[in-house]
């Protein structure tokens, strides 16, 4: 029983002269109960764009998304003010998540208060009760954001995501503003609070290895649209999509430190303006494998395995 099902999402933006910014174009996918799903691409693919419209920050301008079951593609008003209770955001820059002039107390008061928790004692109870999950104390409440470490910060965030009791949770590169030893904290946190919690997770990174670390399948986002899903151990020892292998030859070569020039190398230069995306295969000018066809025709989705998904001619070669 999945928890949210995207069909045939679509969100595009104008960018004038008549063009479209085909920022999400035509996803499609599940995300089950209690799961985490990582979503993995270069900057730009549209995977943040994806979440802010499944969280309905914005409004998908095609597709349908449906979420505990009911259709929330166009919810408005009162119904989806309640669903911002069940669905959270985890932002990627912890530095920039609170208001520099406010003490963190008075930042994670205020959406209680917003969501109609009137009894103050109530609301300090729940504030002390999310610090203690996400390890931090009650004198943190006091401080201003600055005078915070990073690590601290985004366990704030967290514990505030966590303040309204959602089901489902989209962390955006929860830990790429964070130096590397905190990072693995922070996503032992998420996993721990992940159990505790039931919540179902989206985890948005173009770090393989947070991936690998943390979610049970993987989707692989390329210029707005998902190329390859399968479960993580599927993905990681038999890759079908030329982008995802591309993608973990270069996240290996991270690993030994050459350095992230090595991915756009293999890649053959930027991905392409999502105003004009290509015809055909959207990856076929930057494709090692790419063949005349690739040009012009779009690939099918094809099933290599038991949830595995993937669009390329070529995906069995
Ligand atoms: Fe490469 Fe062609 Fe497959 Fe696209 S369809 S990924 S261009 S081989
Ligand atoms: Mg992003």
């Amino acid at each position: 029983q999945p928890l949210l099902t995207l069909d045939g999402v679509v969100k595009h933006y104008p960018a004038g002269r008549g063009k479209q910014v085909h920022s999400v174009d035509g996803v499609s996918l599940e995300v089950g109960k209690g799961e985490v799903l990582g979503l993995v691409g270069e900057s730009g693919c549209g995977k943040s764009t994806l979440a802010r419209t499944i969280l309905r920050a914005v409004s998908a301008t095609a597709g349908q998304i449906t979420f505990d079951g009911e259709d929330i593609t166009r919810v408005k008003g009162a119904r989806l003010k309640a669903l911002r209770r069940s669905m959270q955001f985890v932002f990627q820059d912890p530095y920039g998540a609170f208001d520099p002039k406010m003490r963190l107390g008075t930042s994670l008061d205020a959406p209680l208060r917003h969501h109609g928790m009137k009894d103050k004692a109530e609301r300090r109870g729940r504030i002390a009760e999310m610090l203690d999950r996400v390890g931090l104390e009650e004198e943190i409440l006091d401080r201003f954001p600055r005078e915070c470490s990073g690590g601290q910060l985004q366990r704030m965030v967290i514990a505030r995501a966590l303040l309204l009791k959602p089901k489902f949770l989209i962390c955006d590169e929860p830990t790429s503003a964070l130096d590397a030893s905190i990072r693995a904290q922070i996503l032992n946190l998420l996993v721990e609070l992940k159990d505790q919690l039931d919540l179902t997770l989206v985890l948005i990174s173009h770090d393989l290895r947070v991936v690998r670390y943390l979610c049970d399948r993987v989707a692989v986002m390329y210029l707005g649209q998902i190329v390859e899903v399968a479960m993580r151990d599927d993905l990681f020892s038999n890759p079908r999509h030329p982008y995802t292998r591309v993608l973990l030859a270069a996240s290996l070569a991270e690993e030994e430190k050459t350095g992230e020039h090595e991915l756009v190398s293999q890649l053959r230069g930027e991905p392409p303006s999502p105003i004009d995306p290509p015809a055909g295969c959207r990856f076929h000018p930057r494709c090692p494998l790419a063949q005349e066809v690739c040009h012009t025709v779009v690939p099918e989705a094809a099933r290599p395995g038991e949830g595995h998904l993937v669009t390329c001619h070529f995906w069995d070669q």
